[in-house]
């Protein structure tokens, strides 16, 4: 069947200004990071693509070794974009990255020029675009002037492969670095892709800081930490999660009783709020204007409307967020 998008697809989602940009977020976006592997169900990909359109999230992100294998989720992105979003993909941002280990020997890994301008060539390639919205450096790489690499997204942008560009697990101090490198080539960071979450506060001790202040967006990556900040672990360990089915970056015996102790309380708060414990965890994240939109990866369609209902009750009294510090420092 080909696809039709719901009409009504932009009438439920919201979206928030990329720092001082001119480009819109949906405050919700999808990663492929999971379950769009060759050893996936391509059936349930498409599912969650065309779902995640219908419910206004126009923001897709990859990076070049996601999969498994490398590359895969790339190709089955590229596959289900020329099925069902070719026409649309004005209304689409797409984003890809380099930075992590891709392919054997010395250019395929880190922040060389000469790594991200050839991965982003295999980007377009395995994805059948001419270019991405976002281009990422994925990772910071010590052993690499920080110039080489800025110069080398400045270049991309030049050459009409990225629209904009960003950054992702830079700390503080580097972020505020790459960003003047960047402002000064004429190519402004648009946005930095840190992980954030409840349980994961790092983004606080300074990196929101230097965001705000350079005019960076903030998209939050694992922001349900895996999985583990919903309901789907407090009965034991479901035969079709994450940590059972994969296991590669989440792992079973890191899902400690200590652990769901703790979520089982912040589930039922978050029930008293007439939401999902899911839900909560990304509307506690929405709550600071500095996150411009929060990450989140599913493994099946419904899980995205849950998390899109989020919407609905973005707002924390005093209390609730008191109860939440107590129950995450306890
Ligand atoms: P999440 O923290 O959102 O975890 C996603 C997992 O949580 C899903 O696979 C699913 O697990 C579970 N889940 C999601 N929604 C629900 C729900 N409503 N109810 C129950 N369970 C739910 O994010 P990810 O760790 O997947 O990361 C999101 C994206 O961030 C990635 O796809 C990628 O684009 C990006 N990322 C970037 C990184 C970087 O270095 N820049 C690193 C890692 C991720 P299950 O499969 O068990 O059903």
């Amino acid at each position: 069947m080909p696809y039709q998008p719901k009409e009504n697809r932009y009438e439920s989602m919201k979206f928030r200004r990329c720092g001082k940009s001119g480009l819109d977020l949906p405050l919700i976006s999808l990663g492929l990071w999971h379950n769009f592997g060759h050893s996936d169900d391509f059936r349930n990909a498409r599912s969650i693509l065309r779902t995640a359109f219908d419910l206004g999230i126009t923001h897709f992100d990859l990076a070049n070794n996601y999969g498994p294998p490398y590359g895969a989720a790339e190709e089955n992105f590229g596959r289900i974009f020329h099925k069902d979003f070719k026409p649309l993909r004005d209304e689409l941002l797409i984003s890809s990255k380099a930075g992590w280990d891709m392919w054997p020997g010395p250019y395929g890994n880190f922040g060389s020029k000469k790594y991200l301008v050839a991965s982003l060539d295999q980007s377009l390639r395995r994805m059948g675009l001419d270019y991405v919205d976002i281009f990422y450096h994925h990772r910071p790489d010590p052993d690499t002037p920080l110039e080489e690499t800025m110069a080398a997204l400045d270049l991309i942008v030049r050459q009409g492969k990225a629209l904009y560009v960003g950054i992702s697990q830079y700390n503080a101090a580097d972020t505020a670095r790459a960003s003047k490198l960047l402002k000064d080539m004429g190519t402004p960071c648009l946005i930095h892709q840190p992980r954030y979450s409840m349980m994961d506060r790092w983004v606080e001790e300074g990196l929101l800081d230097v965001l705000d202040t350079e005019g960076i967006g903030a998209i939050a990556f694992s922001p349900l930490e895996q999985g583990i900040l919903t309901n789907k672990y407090l009965k034991g360990f479901p035969e079709d999660s994450r940590a059972v089915r994969d296991g590669r970056y989440l792992q079973t015996d890191k899902i400690t009783p200590e652990l769901l102790s703790t979520v089982e309380q912040l589930n039922a708060l978050a029930e008293n709020r007439g939401q999902s414990l899911a839900q909560m965890a990304i509307a506690w994240l929405l709550k600071d204007p500095r996150i411009t939109s929060v990450l989140v990866g599913v493994s099946k369609a419904e899980q995205l409307k849950d998390n899109v209902n989020s919407l609905q009750a973005l707002d924390f009294s005093e209390q609730e967020l008191k109860k939440i510090e107590e129950l995450l420092q306890a």
